[in-house]
């Protein structure tokens, strides 16, 4: 369990995760994104490219240094074994980055951590090691709306992004709050306001009761 007060962030594609985490950034909780700090350790010069590069050859880095994710991805796509070889690697040591992360953040004088996990759900073993989990839901309609409108994906692989996630009774099973991402901006900023005092006042009794 991290030591300070904290939240597990996730939710389905295009459910509004990104959105959530900002607003809450914007009232003073720690942000830790998962997917924003695997990118910095498969950066060039990140701390995972020399166990990449002995693990899976020198063809898995790209002329700049960087993890060659397009190819890496493809790999795994078609070769379960790599997969697993690639998750055990750079799991753990994303894990470690992110709590490294948050411990700074919270010395920094952030009140709690919020860790954003998109397969928070579908890799169990977040659930025990965050305080609350909180999950950003929507209806299917409405996350294929979304993620067609950004991005060039068609509501076919839309659909088929979402069927190879956790269903929505799965996340909802783990889920120890839930805020239903279906409004608009204004009254959904009103909600998290309401959450981040909620979790700050968590966090000061988890501080306090530490202390006793
Ligand atoms: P991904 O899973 O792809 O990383 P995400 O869960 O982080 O996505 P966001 O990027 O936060 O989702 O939101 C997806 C899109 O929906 C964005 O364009 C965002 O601006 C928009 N959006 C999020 N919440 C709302 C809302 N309540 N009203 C209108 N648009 C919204």
């Amino acid at each position: 369990m991290f030591t300070a007060f904290s939240v597990g962030l996730t939710g389905g594609v295009g459910s509004g995760k990104s959105t959530i985490a900002t607003m809450l950034s914007a009232c003073g909780a720690a942000i830790i994104d998962a997917d924003a700090i695997a990118h910095q350790l498969t950066n060039a010069g990140g701390a995972a490219i020399e166990a990449l590069r002995e693990s899976f050859g020198s063809e898995a880095i790209a002329a700049d240094g960087s993890l060659d994710r397009a190819r890496m991805r493809t790999h795994v796509f078609s070769d379960v074994a790599a997969r697993t070889r690639l998750e055990s690697l750079l799991h753990p040591m994303i894990r470690t980055a992110m709590r490294e992360r948050g411990a700074e953040l919270i010395a920094g004088g952030c009140p709690y951590a919020v860790f954003v996990v998109p397969l928070l759900v579908e890799k169990g073993s977040w659930r025990d090691n965050v305080d609350r989990v909180l999950l950003i839901d929507c209806s299917e309609a409405t996350q294929i709306a979304r993620v067609c409108a950004r991005t060039d994906i068609d509501e076919k692989l839309a659909r088929s992004i979402i069927a190879s996630q956790a269903t929505r009774p799965q996340r909802l099973a783990v889920a120890d709050d839930v805020l239903i991402n279906e409004a608009p901006l204004q009254e959904i900023q009103r909600r998290v306001e309401h959450l981040h005092r909620t979790y700050v006042r968590s966090a000061a009794m988890k501080r306090s009761s530490k202390t006793l």
